[in-house]
């Protein structure tokens, strides 16, 4: 099995066959789901605590779930609770939970990078569940592993992104890893919310023209809370030009089948009947994808953790 790293903080250091290893063994997971006893014991003895500075509902209900299958003990920190509020700094907050010897933590954080500095304090895995408008590794690769299944394979494919790029950790995460599997990528979306160098993809403003024969349509809530102005015009305006309806899909492929990430704003950036049509919608399948995903990510860790610390206490003549 090739997967080298210490903590998942990003598609970018990921190399495509890492990502393949990490889907192969998320199959496994989502067989293991769909059986009554859901139990695994990839991470007995070790803990788990989660860590969300943002709201959030799948993503952290999926890795809670995704913990206690494997056999982890799952803490969640209740950070709207904590010294956080009453000014403690993130550093001084990891410190005094990495004093407390917990083997995985998975953040989110609204700042970009946040992430990766807690991850250089600590002695644990650190898994990022989002930070800032940066990286949200998991959910690219639950999202890879719906379009693999979905359409038999994730190379040679024409993926468009849609909708309010420029803020979003979702479509980063996703665009490094559809490129590194050689698909071809099409951004589209208002101009004021387009990254100035387009990440160097294909860029549309015109909806239909970048749906034109797409093999998925990936839409994108607008990220209102890291907007600091007027993006677009109205919402009625916005779902005019930029939201998914049937007139717009029918451009892509008739096989075509369309993703959000969540949570989706109806009638905003697509349109509620074509988001609940199981024949074009995995979006539920996503959801599904993210638990089995989120197993594999955090057993492939705790195997690298095991096996450091297994040397460390070999090297140290210690008996584990
Ligand atoms: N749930 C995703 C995220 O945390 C997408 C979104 O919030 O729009 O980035």
């Amino acid at each position: 099995m090739t997967f080298r790293q210490r903590h998942l903080l990003g598609i970018e250091p990921l190399a495509p066959a890492e990502i393949v290893t990490l889907l192969d063994l998320a199959e496994r997971y989502v067989e293991l789901n769909r059986r009554t006893v859901k139990r695994a014991d990839a991470l007995e003895g070790l803990t788990q605590v989660n860590m969300f500075f943002e709201p959030s509902t799948r993503t952290q209900a999926s890795f809670e779930l995704a913990g206690k299958r494997l056999g982890a003990d799952v803490m969640n920190m209740a950070v709207a609770q904590s010294s956080v509020t009453k000014g403690e700094t993130l550093i001084d907050t990891a410190l005094t939970l990495n004093a407390m010897r917990p083997d995985l933590l998975v953040v989110r954080h609204p700042e970009s990078g946040a992430v990766s500095l807690l991850a250089s304090k600590v002695d644990c895995a650190v898994v990022n569940a989002g930070d800032g408008r940066h990286e949200h590794p998991t959910q690219a690769l639950l999202d890879a592993l719906t379009i693999r299944r979905a359409k038999g394979r994730l190379q040679r494919l024409t993926i468009a992104i849609c909708g309010d790029i420029a803020h979003s950790r979702v479509a980063r995460s996703n665009l490094i890893l559809l490129g590194k599997m050689e698909n071809r990528i099409r951004l589209v979306g208002p101009a004021t919310l387009m990254p100035a160098d387009g990440f160097g993809c294909e860029v549309f403003e015109d909806m239909a023209a970048g749906l034109e024969g797409a093999d998925v349509v990936m839409m994108l809530r607008l990220q209102k809370e890291r907007m600091d102005g007027g993006f677009i015009p109205s919402a009625r305006e916005y779902f005019h030009r930029w939201g998914l309806d049937a007139e717009k899909l029918a451009r892509a492929k008739p096989d075509a089948i369309v993703m959000h990430p969540g949570p989706m704003n109806r009638g905003v950036e697509i349109d509620g009947t074509i988001a609940d049509d199981i024949r074009r919608s995995v979006i539920q399948d996503q959801v599904e994808m993210g638990v089995a995903v989120r197993m594999a990510a955090l057993d492939l860790l705790a195997r690298n953790l095991r096996a450091e610390r297994g040397a460390r206490a070999t090297e140290e003549g210690i008996r584990v």
